[in-house]
């Protein structure tokens, strides 16, 4: 299915049919919380994200929320950093944990 992209360049999120695919894990971790494992933080910058929800089709964990913009659910997080090096706008930044 073609996105909807908005004026301001950003993808409409709408509905289940304007999302990728489908994620890579389909929740596969969902019944363990993996954010003790974490030594990094994915942090979202909003003004960079266009909701393109390509991070959300490649974590492995069930720890990426379709939003506007996206939410990271740290209790799932493991810190891969597989977001951050897939956004293809640069828009995910790593945080050292316990900073
Ligand atoms: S991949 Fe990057 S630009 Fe796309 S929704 Fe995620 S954070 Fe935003
Ligand atoms: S760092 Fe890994 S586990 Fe955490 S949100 Fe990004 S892809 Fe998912």
């Amino acid at each position: 299915m073609k996105p909807k992209i908005r004026k301001d360049g950003t993808v409409a999120v709408e509905k289940t049919g304007d999302l990728p695919d489908m994620p890579v894990s389909m929740g596969s971790m969902k019944s363990n919380k993996t954010a003790s494992w974490r030594s990094i933080r994915p942090v979202i910058i909003e003004e960079r994200c266009k909701r393109c929800m390509i991070c959300w089709k490649v974590c492995p964990e069930p720890a990426i929320r379709p939003g506007d913009p996206p939410v990271v659910d740290l209790d799932y997080c493991k810190g891969c950093g597989i977001c951050i090096a897939e956004c293809p706008f640069d828009a995910i930044d790593s945080e050292k944990e316990g900073k």
